[in-house]
Order: C-alpha cells, then sequence, then structure tokens
C-alpha cells in the first residue's frame, strides 16, 4: 500500500484501513461512545477487512467514529476499540488498556487473589474477558476482534498481573455467532487447572479447566460476604448453590444449618472438598443433588422453612427474546422461596439474564410474593462486584442484579 497519498502528503498507515460506512443518522450510538455497530447500520464495506481486523468506523458524511474489530458473521458486525482517530490498534494498544483495568482493581487484592481483571466493553476491550485465579488467568475471547489479538491480550494480561500461567477457555456459546469454533486449553506455562483461591479468608478450589463461567462465579464476590454477615444462627438454604459460594459464606458467618441444593453433581463434589479445605462443620451442611425447581415443591409439601433462602439461577433469560419465558420461571421458583420462609425470613434472590431488566425483576418479585400471599419488604439491592464494572455508556453490561427482601 502506498504511504503517499496522490496529493503528495504523506498518509499514517490506518488511512489505508478498510472501512464501515454507517447509513445516515445511524452514527449516534457511536457518538455516545457505545462500542457496538449492528449489521443494519452499515451501508457499505470499504476494502476487503479479514473477520476481526480492524476497520475505521465513518459516519455517512465521512467523520471518523472509531476503530473498530470486524466481525463479518455477526449481527452485532463491530465493535469499538477506540473513539480516538489518532489511536493505533496493535500491541501497544493492549498493553495500555490492560493495564488501565488492572490498575483500576488495586484494592480489592486485600479481599481476595481471584479476580476478572479485564471485563470486556466495560474495560474497552469488546469480547476480551480475563480471570486470575492466584497464579494462573484465565482468558475468555468471544468475538472476532479478540480472537485476532489472541497473543497480544495474553502477553498483556500476563505482564500486567504477574502471572506465568494462562489457560483458554473460550468455549462458550456466542461464539459460534461470530463463526468461531469452541477453544479451550493451556496457553501459556504448563497450569495445573485446578487452583486453589482465597476470598474473604475463606478457600475454594477452582476447576479452570471443566468449571462454569471460567471456574468461579467472581461477579458475587460482596454478596457472598453480605450473606455471610447475615446468616448467624439462621436456618438456610442457598439453592444453584455451584461450588458452595454462599454455602461457605453462610456457613463461616455462624449459620445453624445450611441445606445446598444444584443439579450438577461436579459442581457438589467440589463444593464439598471446600466444605473440607475449610474446616467447616459437616454436620451443619446438607448437600443435594436435585433440581431446584422440584426440591422446593417437595421441601414446602414436607412442611420445611428457613431463616434465610439465597437463589442465584442460571441465566434464564441470555436475551430480551427470552424474557417471557424467563419472567416465569423466576416467578415459579422465587413463589416458592417465599412459601419456605419463615415470617421475618430473608430472601436474596438474584438474577443474572441480560435480557430481565433490574425494573422487570423487581416486578417479578412483586408478582411472586403477591401470588404466595406475602407482604415482602425491599431491604437491599445486590451488583455485581466492581471487578465487573459497568460504563455509563454500556448499560447492557449491568447483567446481574438483586434482591434482599424480609417476609413480614
Ligand atoms: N451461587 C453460585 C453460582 C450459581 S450458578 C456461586 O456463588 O458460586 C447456577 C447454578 O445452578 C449452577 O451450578 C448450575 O449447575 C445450577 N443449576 C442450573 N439449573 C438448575 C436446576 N434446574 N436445578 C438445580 N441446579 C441448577
Amino acid at each position: 500500500m502506498s504511504a503517499r497519498r496522490a496529493n503528495g502528503r504523506r498518509s499514517r498507515p490506518q488511512d489505508d484501513a478498510p472501512a464501515l460506512i454507517l447509513k445516515p443518522g445511524r452514527e449516534k450510538s457511536l457518538a455516545r461512545r457505545h462500542p457496538w455497530v449492528f449489521s443494519g447500520a452499515v451501508e457499505r464495506v470499504e476494502g476487503a477487512p479479514e473477520p476481526g481486523a480492524t476497520v475505521a468506523v465513518r459516519a455517512a458524511t465521512g467523520g471518523f467514529l472509531a476503530w473498530a474489530a470486524f466481525s463479518p458473521q455477526s449481527q452485532i458486525r463491530a465493535r469499538a476499540w477506540s473513539f480516538d482517530e489518532a489511536e493505533s490498534i496493535g500491541a501497544g494498544f493492549f498493553r495500555a488498556r490492560v493495564d488501565g483495568a488492572v490498575s483500576r482493581r488495586a484494592g480489592l487484592e486485600r479481599d481476595t487473589d481471584a479476580l476478572r481483571l479485564v471485563h470486556g466493553e466495560a474495560d474497552g476491550l469488546p469480547g476480551v474477558v480475563c480471570d486470575r485465579y492466584s497464579g494462573l488467568v484465565a482468558v475468555q475471547l468471544s468475538s472476532a476482534g479478540a480472537e485476532r489479538w489472541r497473543d497480544e491480550i495474553v502477553e498483556a494480561v500476563c505482564a500486567a498481573s504477574g502471572c506465568r500461567a494462562a489457560y483458554e477457555r473460550s468455549d462458550l456459546e456466542v461464539r459460534s455467532l461470530e463463526g468461531l469454533a469452541p477453544r479451550a486449553g493451556p496457553l501459556r506455562g504448563a497450569p495445573d487447572a485446578v487452583v486453589t483461591i482465597v476470598e474473604h479468608g475463606l478457600h475454594y478450589r477452582v476447576d479452570v479447566a471443566h468449571g462454569q463461567k471460567t471456574g468461579f462465579y467472581l461477579d458475587q464476590r460482596a454478596n457472598r460476604r453480605t450473606i455471610g454477615a447475615l446468616a448467624a444462627g439462621r436456618e438456610v438454604l442457598n439453592a444453584f448453590c455451584y461450588s458452595g459460594g454462599f454455602s461457605l459464606a453462610a456457613l463461616a458467618g455462624g449459620a445453624a444449618s445450611v441445606l445446598s441444593i444444584d443439579s450438577s453433581a461436579a459442581a457438589l463434589e467440589l463444593a464439598r472438598e471446600n466444605l473440607a479445605l475449610n474446616r467447616l462443620d459437616a454436620a451443619r451442611a446438607e448437600w443435594r443433588e436435585a433440581d431446584v425447581f422440584q426440591c422446593l415443591r417437595e421441601l414446602r409439601n414436607a412442611g420445611r422453612t428457613f431463616d434465610l433462602v439465597v437463589l442465584d439461577p442460571p441465566k434464564f433469560a441470555p436475551t430480551a427474546a427470552h424474557a417471557e419465558r424467563a419472567a416465569r420461571a423466576y416467578k415459579d421458583v422465587n413463589l416458592l422461596a417465599l412459601k419456605l420462609l419463615r415470617p421475618g425470613g430473608l430472601l436474596a434472590t438474584f438474577s443474572c439474564s441480560g435480557g430481565v431488566s433490574a425494573e422487570l425483576f423487581q416486578k417479578i418479585l412483586a408478582g411472586a410474593a403477591t401470588d404466595a400471599g406475602a407482604d415482602a419488604e425491599l431491604v437491599a439491592r445486590f451488583h455485581a462486584d466492581r471487578d465487573h464494572p459497568v460504563l455509563m455508556s454500556f448499560p447492557e453490561g449491568e447483567y446481574l442484579k438483586g434482591l434482599l427482601l424480609r417476609k413480614r
């Protein structure tokens, strides 16, 4: 490519970059620094960018909007890396973004040695998630752009965190929307994929190779602490317990008993291991491998009651299109939970569904309380911990919400 234009002025290398030209009026969201360009907004593609290549996104009038990663197969046709025309997208860019993300989390290491170091769009790195588990980084790349820069991203996150080992967990379904195959395995070092982490003084075994997400629900860290602080003397039910996060927090907080339910045998095995690792009283802990919906009905029919119920189900609604069916599932399970609560008891209930807003979730809970014949008081709201930041220009990033209710 010529470094000189016909008019003889030296051009910068990126002047020759391929471009996406938007339809008239479709520049508004990028102008507000929202990082996604939907396929319907694109008038034409100039040049022949490969999947993941950096393209200049321009308004119909030609004005520069962003440098973005091209995703030819996805409805989200491009994801912005930078809104600064002078920025060059390369190793230095990824180092600076990762360094920024890691330094914003300073102070969290007082609570834990496991934290999300890079949280996608909210850290200016769409499609990139990096979770640190002690000396190992788990990397999850979900877009063509992130895939294109794998080596630079892994290098930057290892350098910024001081971790020598990295493991890839890009085996998530959304990659197929980008035309990418699932990918998982060691990236750096010869990592032992089962790592012990410490969170608020509790130890957890994390299986980075086979665990859910990248191995642990880091987003619930602050909420586990809250539950621990509320648990003293209470009979606790922890539904959808995974590897026992809320269960251990409650036991360490002095719960009288904790009944934990999950449908995954592997998760429960890890949970039992975690209980032993922390030398917590096994007599106060009961684990059940079961379907929560069915199990809660059985507990209700048996007349069981609890003082504190934690409900942290999987994503019932990945997108707004699933919201209606998800709403029924949330209502069903919360109604059952409210019936199992004694008067004065607490319900900590969560939704990690991107397709269910905080407002809708609160409405669902109001409906569940009415149908359970219960008066419920809103005591507090839960959010993801601060290593999962929410950027004002990207409200979609606020996926985890929760309510703490007291039954009167
Ligand atoms: N609270 C946990 C994370 C929960 S993730 C923590 O802090 O670590 C959701 C869990 O629900 C997963 O472990 C999954 O195995 C389980 N699950 C999904 N559907 C279920 C069902 N119908 N019944 C029981 N468990 C289920």
